[in-house]
């Protein structure tokens, strides 16, 4: 039974970063572009493949945290209907590392994308990457989102065939119909031959005589289209979740590609996060801090009673266990953590200064240091030392 953690080399709680990292790392070594083909490379680069397309996204990693491999296996949306073949293998790693213009992987392998051996077939649709911002309170609850974007879909005049009334598709005269061509590559790793994808065809093996005027051949047309994406809880902006197969379809009939949400969680004014927990900073009085008291402090969700215990310092942190951000593989929660700022009187009335004073005069010796700690001799200094400083700043 695969492990996807082991098959990565990544701890258990890996970061998404370190995971990516593992599994960059590995798959430049088993790439088979850099393995003359060799199957057992193939074989390795589509395990490590299979691994990270699982636990990069945050709601299957999350599945198979519970529920094993199993868990990951043609359920839902995001499961692998049909397997996960060495041609999705490369077309996801084309697709994260693969660069763009200039300098990227597929420069590097000088191989281009592959196609699957056997002959032409219809091209998948290209990933479509679309941003979602997420408000901390989002990210707490999770959410379902709906996003509208523009899609490449299937045009409505020919039937996505792209070809103009009653034209049949010929075959490609420069491919005779297989989608491949024979082409010297030059790469860093020397000059060989391979097959790459048909450059006149795309490796669809056919040739449109006469291209339907609304899509010029293409069989696609672009509108807009309505999507859903489930935000589990926990998740962070190195997160992405695959929507696949709810993408662009590819041309003249091609399957849909995928979708990549790419997550992006808003700054929030009132909350700071630390990994799952949640720092707040709360303000309390002098007579809060001195006596102790019963606050209400501020969680995402709702407001939390907490008891504030007497003679705590400014600065001092109280931790509200399990109600922070929840963990996103399902088992339990950070803490908020509830930092006490003693709130000074910026403009005590004449009754508060009289009052002031009279604590004044009753001040022990300052201490020497910072106190630490609560109670004891230097907790009771530490506050006389508070409300010496409330006077002299
Ligand atoms: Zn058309
Ligand atoms: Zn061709």
């Amino acid at each position: 039974m695969a492990d996807f953690y082991e098959t990565l080399g990544v701890a258990r709680d890996a970061s998404p970063e370190q995971i990516k990292k593992a599994y960059r790392k590995l798959a430049m070594e088993y790439h088979p572009d850099r393995n003359n083909g060799s199957k057992e490379a193939e074989a390795r680069f589509k395990e490590l493949s299979e691994a990270y397309e699982v636990l990069r996204d945050p709601e299957r990693r999350a599945r198979f945290d519970r529920f094993g491999p199993e868990g990951v296996r043609g359920a839902g949306p995001g499961g692998f209907q049909g397997g996960f073949d060495i041609q999705d293998a490369l077309e996801m790693f084309m697709r994260d590392f693969g660069g763009g213009s200039g300098g990227g992987i597929e420069d590097l392998f000088g191989g281009g994308r592959r196609r699957s051996r056997g002959g032409a077939r219809n091209r998948k649709g290209e990933a479509v990457r679309v941003t979602l911002p997420l408000t901390l309170s989002e990210v707490v609850s999770g959410a379902t989102r709906r996003l509208r974007i523009r899609l490449l879909d299937s045009c409505d005049r020919c039937n996505g065939t792209g070809a103009a009334d009653g034209a049949a598709p010929l075959p490609c005269t420069t491919c005779g119909g297989t989608g491949e061509e024979r082409i010297a590559q030059r790469s860093v790793f020397g000059q060989f031959v391979s097959l790459t994808t048909c450059r006149s065809c795309s490796g669809e093996g056919v040739r449109i005589s006469s291209p339907c005027g609304a899509c010029h051949g293409e069989g696609r047309t672009r509108s807009e289209s309505e999507i859903e994406v489930e935000v589990p809880a926990g998740v962070t902006g190195e997160n992405y979740i695959t929507l696949r197969g709810q993408g662009n379809v590819g041309p003249r009939g091609g399957p849909r590609g995928d979708i990549m949400v790419l997550l992006e969680v808003e700054e929030d004014r009132r909350f700071s996060r630390d990994g799952n927990h949640l720092v707040v900073d709360v303000p309390v009085t002098f007579a809060q801090a001195v006596l102790g008291a019963t606050i209400m402090v501020p969680g995402v969700e709702d407001e939390v009673e907490v008891e504030l215990p007497s003679g705590i310092q400014s600065g001092q942190a109280l931790r509200i266990r399990g109600r922070g951000v929840p963990e996103l593989n399902g088992r339990g929660r950070g803490d908020l953590i509830a930092r006490i700022r003693v709130w000074t009187p910026e403009h005590p009335s004449p009754e508060q200064q009289e009052l002031f004073r009279r604590l004044r005069e009753m001040e022990d010796p300052a201490p020497s240091h910072a106190p630490e700690g609560e109670g004891g001799a230097g907790g009771r200094r530490g506050f006389w030392s508070r409300v010496k400083e409330a006077f002299t700043s």
